[in-house]
């Protein structure tokens, strides 16, 4: 029993990390087959989108009980249009995409993808259908080639070169004499954390899936690096629903909907022209990062 005890604990604790970063959802799901406390319906059906629209509905939701993080969530994400997520460290925004993902079931409220709950459709489904570009993303120690296809194993390599153009790395392969093949990590390519997220792109591209995830996707890269992929994010973004979850206000600015969470409140909603109107919590937010951004030259 003790023999079987230590690795299923490490497991778990392994399990919780990867959850908590949301590193790698393709890789966790077939590692440990499914989520210890989340079970699938005895009638769980395939999740079918047709057009991508996801409503979250008076959702609570803690982690832990007396402790509340979400309080009645109400919106909804239109097919093939972008909802940004802004909000002080802490205010609940990785956790309504943990939720989407059904990591963890709310205490009250729905979460439907084109009008079916989370709750009653598969995992598998649910989770093939969401790509998610996380703020870290994690390379293999294999070429390049693989660590873009991985999750999409059956890619041949136009499908891995055309997601690889996709993703703006274009350029960066044709400086590379082997390519897709150039081994990347520890012995291989040093890589900038632009190329890695653009790299995480590409990977998220090949995966094609209809609805589509950044969070804080730009946040460890300098200014400079996050306009050098805008255009890649804005590609990836087209003809899918897409959640952004973004820190510098800039690069959300074109949002078809901006929601401004505090304390897992949607306290102000609305575009960035309609939210600066309101001259309340975002128009402050903005303020605020104008003033950083004139402070350090940038
Ligand atoms: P954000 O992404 O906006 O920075 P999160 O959604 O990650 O915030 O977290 C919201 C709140 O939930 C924070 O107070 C955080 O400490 C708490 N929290 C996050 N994950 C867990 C967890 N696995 N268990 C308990 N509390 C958590
Ligand atoms: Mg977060």
């Amino acid at each position: 029993m003790l023999q079987l005890y230590v690795p299923l604990n490490f497991l778990g604790v392994m399990y919780r990390e990867l959850k908590q970063s949301l590193v790698d959802v393709d890789k966790m799901f077939t590692l440990l087959h499914s989520e210890p406390d989340i079970a699938d319906a005895d009638d769980a059906r395939e999740l079918v989108v047709k057009d991508g629209r996801i409503e979250f509905k008076h959702v609570d939701f803690s982690y832990m009980e007396n402790r509340q993080i979400l309080h009645d969530v109400s919106f909804t994400v239109e097919p093939n249009t972008t909802t940004a997520i802004v909000g002080k460290s802490g205010a609940g925004k990785s956790t309504l995409s943990r939720l989407l993902f059904r990591f963890y079931d709310i205490q009250s409220g729905e979460i439907l993808i084109d009008g079916q709950s989370v709750k009653d459709v598969t995992q598998l489904s649910l989770r093939k259908a969401i790509g998610i570009v996380p703020q870290d993303t994690v390379l293999f120690n294999d070429s390049l080639g693989y660590n873009i296809a991985y999750g999409r194993p059956d890619a041949t390599p136009d499908d891995i070169m055309a997601a690889a153009q996709a993703a703006h790395l274009g350029d960066f392969l044709k400086r590379l004499p082997e390519g897709l093949e150039t081994p990347v990590g520890e012995r291989g390519l040093k890589i900038s954390g632009g190329e890695k997220q653009r790299v995480a792109i590409a990977r998220t591209l090949l995966k094609n899936t209809p609805i589509l995830i950044f969070d804080e996707a730009t946040s460890a890269l300098d200014s400079h690096a996050e306009k050098a992929i805008q255009s890649a994010f804005d590609d990836a973004a087209k003809n899918r629903t897409t959640l952004i979850v973004a820190h510098r206000l800039s690069t959300i600015v074109y949002a078809d909907q901006i929601l401004v969470l505090n304390d897992g409140r949607i306290v102000e909603r609305g575009t960035h022209a309609e939210l600066l109107a309101k001259n309340g919590e975002y128009t402050a937010m903005w303020a605020a990062q104008q003033d950083e951004q004139g402070s350090i030259g940038v």
